[in-house]
């Protein structure tokens, strides 16, 4: 059964395609949902007076509670990681996917409110009507829905390779857009803004919360180096900061890009080696210089005069976050690390020697391999 969980959880090379169990419940979700949708009959009343479309207002309000999950989902300091335990980065795919689904049963809500309105004419007649009358409710329900397919089409892989600043900004501006559209549209009809105030809630939360830790971990970094397109950064952090191996944290440098924060593994934490009347540590993190701020570091500690390859400046730190790995417990233990890479790697090794030495209970590896690709 474990082989078989593993099998089925484990990433696997191809890094489009989620894991087996990924697939398994993101299918589930949108069978049963599209199933309660379309189970229940009659999706129109007979007649419009009646009533609006059972199926569009079904839809509809299906979107809508999706949607306290699909925030939560999408911050770094969010409830289901206290909950479960699993950090934000490995949610990610569970967000991706969820507001497909969003998006899949609001335009369902739209076709049905759209057939809907238009009889007994064709559907087109509800356009000539939105054309004529210009009602708020489409207004504001069309508004909706172009902000929430434009911010799934400006999320894409390619758009965030591309420019990630722009991928960032752009989705917080029409988040905050769509937002705006969205509770106007719904203006608490069948108590809709019950599953909005979460959204507002855990969003404003998660942000303050960030801003208040990282108010307390403003540290000293040092950059050192800018060879083979590689730079060692050490930042000095108030000893009360604590981080697990192969835990990573957003580096803000407010003297250079400071709107900009970007996630580094902690390659090192020198914990042990500080006595106890040290009131700072050292984090080491190893970067690999891309094209954004990576190259501005990179530039600046290469601008240094007589070729110093040193250079002081603030960080601020929000984090630490990331899953913790018991490696301890295993037998054998393999490490693969590409490139930078070895910034994740290399704080798993060292806490595997840390334990062995200190001959902890849970210690069973016999043996620890790491193949380093550069
Ligand atoms: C959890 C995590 C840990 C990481 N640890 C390390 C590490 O230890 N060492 C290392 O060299 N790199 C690490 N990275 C990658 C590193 O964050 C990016 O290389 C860096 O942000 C690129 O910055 P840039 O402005 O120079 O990038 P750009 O040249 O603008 O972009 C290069 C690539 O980085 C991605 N990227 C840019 N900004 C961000 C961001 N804020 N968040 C996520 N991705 C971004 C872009 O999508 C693009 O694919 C890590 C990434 C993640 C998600």
């Amino acid at each position: 059964m474990v082989c078989t969980w593993r099998r089925m959880a484990y990433y696997h090379p191809y890094p489009s395609v989620p894991s087996v169990t990924t697939v398994l419940l993101i299918s589930a979700v949108t069978l049963s949902l599209l199933i309660w949708s379309f189970s229940i009959r009659p999706y129109y009343r007979k007649d419009a007076t009646w009533g609006s479309t059972p199926l569009g207002l079904r839809t509809g309000m299906i979107s809508n509670g999706t949607l306290p999950f699909l925030y939560a989902l999408a911050l770094k300091m969010n409830p289901i990681s206290w909950l479960t335990g699993i950090s934000h980065e490995r949610l990610q795919i569970y967000h991706q996917w969820l507001a497909r689904i969003a998006l899949l049963f609001a335009w369902i809500h739209s076709i049905a409110f759209l057939i809907d309105d238009s009889r007994p004419g064709p559907p087109w007649e509800m356009l000539k009507k939105w054309w004529t009358y210009s009602p708020w409710c489409y207004d504001t329900g069309v508004a909706a829905l172009i902000a929430m397919s434009w911010l799934l089409l400006s999320s894409t892989r390619v758009v965030r390779d591309a420019g990630y600043q722009f991928f960032y900004l752009n989705h917080i501006a029409s988040n905050c857009l769509f937002l705006g559209f969205y509770f106007a549209h719904t203006d608490d009809m069948m108590h809709s803004w019950r599953w909005l105030w979460p959204v507002v809630g855990v969003w404003v939360g998660s942000t303050l919360g960030k801003w208040v830790r990282s108010g307390l971990f403003v540290g000293r970094g040092r950059v050192v180096g800018a060879q083979r397109g590689y730079l060692r950064i050490e930042v000095e952090v108030p000893r009360r900061f604590r981080a697990k191996a192969g835990q990573h944290v957003f580096l803000r440098f407010p003297t250079l890009r400071g709107w900009q924060s970007h996630p580094f593994t902690i390659a090192s934490d020198r914990q042990e080696e500080q006595d106890s009347d040290i009131t700072h540590r050292n984090l080491l993190f190893l970067i690999r210089e891309a094209k954004g701020l990576t190259r501005t570091l990179a530039n600046a500690v290469r601008s240094k005069p007589g070729g110093e390859q040193i250079l002081d400046l603030p960080v601020i730190l929000d984090g630490p976050y990331g899953s913790t790995w018991k490696l301890a417990s295993y037998d054998a233990v393999l490490l693969i690390a590409g490139g930078a890479g070895i910034s994740f790697v290399l704080p798993l090794l060292q806490d595997l020697a840390r334990k062995r030495g200190r001959h902890d209970a849970d210690f069973f590896c016999q043996r620890v391999q790491l193949v380093w690709a550069m």
